[in-house]
C-alpha cells in the first residue's frame, strides 16, 4: 500500500532542490500533488518528471497572501481536502554581514518569504485541516535557526521563526488532528547552495564542505524528502511540534 494514495499534498518550491524531490517521492507513493513556486517553466519541467497522475501546478508567490488563499480554497474544493502542507519555498537571501552591517531590504525579502510565505499557507490549508479533522504540515526551516553560524543573521532568524511557529501551531492544531513538524537541514546541494559550491569547487575546497557534520559531507535533496514524506505520513502518526535535523550530525557536533 502507498502511504499517499488519494491524498492531495501541496509543495512549496517545488521547482527545485528539496522541494522537487519530495514532489517526486510524494508522487512515487500514489499522492496528487500540486507543485507551487514562482518559477513556472522549472515547474513544468517537474511535473513532467512526476509519476502517476491528478498533478497540478500553480506559478504563484508565497509572498502573495491573496492568491495563495484563492490556491488553497480551489484546491480544498476541486479535490474535497487537503492531506498534506509541505512548506518548503525559501530565499537565503545572500547577506553574511554582521548585525552592524545588515542590509534592512534583504531582511524583509528573507522574512518575508521565509516566516511570511509558511504563514500564509498554514493559514489558509490549516482552517480546511481544521475542518476535515485530519492532516499534516511539514516545514522546512533549517540548523541555522538552531544554532548561529550557518547563515547570514535574517535567514536564521526567519528559520528560528519557522521552528517556533511549528511548536505554536502544532499546539493550535493539535485538537483538530492535524500535525505540524519541521525538517531542519545540513548543508544539501541545490540550487540555494549553488554558491557555495562552486566557491569551493573553484578553490579546491569541496572536501572542506560538511567536516563539521559527522558524517563528512553533505545532503542529498532526497534524504530531505525521505524525512519530509516519513513526517507527512501516517508512520508519524504520534509525532507533532517537532522540529527535526536532517544534517548529517551538524547540530550534534
Ligand atoms: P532551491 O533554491 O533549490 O529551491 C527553493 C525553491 O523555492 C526554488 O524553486 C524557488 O523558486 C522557490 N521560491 C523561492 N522564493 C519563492 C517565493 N517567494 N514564492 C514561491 N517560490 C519561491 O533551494 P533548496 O535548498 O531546495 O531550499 C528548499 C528549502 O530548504 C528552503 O526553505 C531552504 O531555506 C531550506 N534549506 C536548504 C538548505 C540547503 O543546504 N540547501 C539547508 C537548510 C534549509
Amino acid at each position: 500500500m502507498k502511504r499517499f494514495e488519494n491524498r492531495t499534498v501541496i509543495v512549496t518550491g517545488a521547482a527545485s532542490g528539496i522541494g522537487r524531490a519530495s514532489a517526486i517521492r510524494f508522487a512515487q507513493e500514489g499522492a496528487r500533488v500540486v507543485l507551487v513556486d514562482r518559477e513556472q517553466s522549472a515547474l513544468q519541467a517537474v511535473l513532467n518528471e512526476l509519476s502517476g497522475s491528478g498533478h497540478e501546478i500553480a506559478a504563484l508567490d508565497v509572498r502573495d497572501e491573496p492568491n495563495v488563499t484563492a490556491l488553497v480554497d480551489r484546491v480544498a474544493a476541486d479535490h474535497g481536502a487537503i492531506h498534506v502542507l509541505c512548506n518548503n519555498a525559501g530565499i537565503a537571501g545572500g547577506d553574511y554581514a554582521p548585525v552592524t552591517d545588515n542590509d534592512l531590504d534583504t531582511w524583509r525579502d528573507v522574512v518575508d518569504v521565509n516566516l511570511f510565505g509558511t504563514m500564509h499557507f498554514t493559514r489558509a490549508v490549516s482552517r480546511h485541516m481544521r475542518d476535515a479533522g485530519a492532516g499534516a504540515i511539514v516545514n522546512t526551516a533549517s540548523v541555522a535557526g538552531v544554532r548561529s553560524g550557518a547563515g547570514g543573521n535574517a535567514y536564521s532568524a526567519s528559520k528560528a521563526a519557522v521552528i517556533n511557529l511549528t511548536q505554536t501551531s502544532a499546539c493550535d492544531l493539535g485538537q483538530y488532528n492535524v500535525r505540524v513538524n519541521a525538517v531542519c537541514p545540513g548543508l544539501v546541494k541545490t540550487g540555494m547552495t549553488k554558491p557555495v559550491f562552486d566557491y569551493a569547487e573553484a578553490n579546491d575546497k569541496t572536501h572542506k564542505l560538511g567536516t563539521r557534520c559527522e558524517l563528512r559531507r553533505y545532503g542529498r535533496p532526497e534524504e530531505l524528502a525521505a524525512a519530509i514524506t516519513f513526517l507527512a505520513s501516517d508512520d508519524a502518526s504520534f509525532i507533532t511540534g517537532q522540529a527535526l535535523p536532517v544534517d548529517g550530525g551538524n547540530t550534534a557536533s
